[in-house]
């Protein structure tokens, strides 16, 4: 009954639906467990199957100036990753400012603007040369940031998690499949709060490019399909505060904005 009601709403609402919320995941019509956990769902852009996120990886201090501003030497630091857990992600539709709660415990809460890549193949221990060929599809994503609880957690050498992987701290537009946009290794990358802008640099300064971050992922981790990588933000990162409005660009792909509430 419950099963069959939440199926109903999915299809009654569509895609359309896909902001802002997760969609119910398909358990078996028989599986025995005690109650349904929602799985996370992208929508594809000019396709109604949408994308199912297995895993969320981020990688940290990826630009050469934003490492500087974090306190680092860029060029003497292999990357390091995170994760942010898999319903993190708020969908957000292009040509709609989706509200995006301010969380709590924070009082220096940060955007990063980053681009996104989906893979549909995954492995280890994947060769630079074949990794672009494991991305199915590319977005615009937030990866919103409690900074100073970020901070205060790396001061006293503990995880940070907190500060990075939290409830709605990975707002993303839909998946523009590879065949339609090629990879993106170039393009401007911005990001305007009430119309100011914040963030602004190019693709290519990423230090290590999307194939480097695959490799290496795979190093440490089996990719699998569904998996996603937030490929790290450019310097000045900053905060905001209810009330304002985040608009973020990539060359080639719509905007996403969302409103601080
Ligand atoms: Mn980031």
């Amino acid at each position: 009954m419950q099963r069959r009601s939440l199926f109903e709403t999915t299809a009654t609402l569509g895609l359309g639906a896909l902001a802002g919320c997760a969609l119910p995941g398909h358990a078996a019509k028989d599986a025995k467990t005690p109650f349904d956990v929602p799985a996370t769902y992208v929508p594809i852009v000019g396709s109604d199957m949408v994308f199912p996120v297995r895993r969320i990886y981020c990688i940290g201090r990826n630009y050469a100036a934003h490492a500087r501003e974090m306190g680092s030497d860029p060029t003497r630091e292999p990357p390091f990753f995170f994760q942010k857990p898999t319903d993190a992600i708020q969908n957000v539709a292009p040509g709609t400012v989706a509200d995006h709660a301010y969380p709590p415990l924070t009082r220096n809460y940060h955007y990063e603007v980053e681009l996104v890549a989906a893979l549909s193949t995954g492995g280890r221990n994947i060769p630079m040369a074949s990794a672009l060929d494991h991305v199915y599809a590319y977005a615009l994503g937030l990866d919103m940031t409690r900074r100073d609880l970020q901070r205060a957690m790396g001061d006293e050498k503990k995880p940070w998690e907190i500060g990075k992987s939290f409830d709605k701290s990975a707002p993303i537009g839909p998946l523009h499949r590879v065949g339609r946009t090629g990879h993106f290794t170039q393009g401007s990358i911005w990001l305007k709060v009430n119309g100011q802008t914040k963030q602004n640099a190019n693709l290519n300064q990423m230090i290590w490019s999307v194939a480097e971050q695959i490799s290496k992922l795979s190093e440490a981790f089996e990719l699998m399909p569904g998996d996603i990588i937030y490929s790290g933000t450019p310097e000045n990162v900053g905060p905001v505060v209810r009330g304002d409005v985040i608009d973020c660009h990539i060359d080639g792909l719509p905007n996403l904005s969302v409103k601080i509430v």
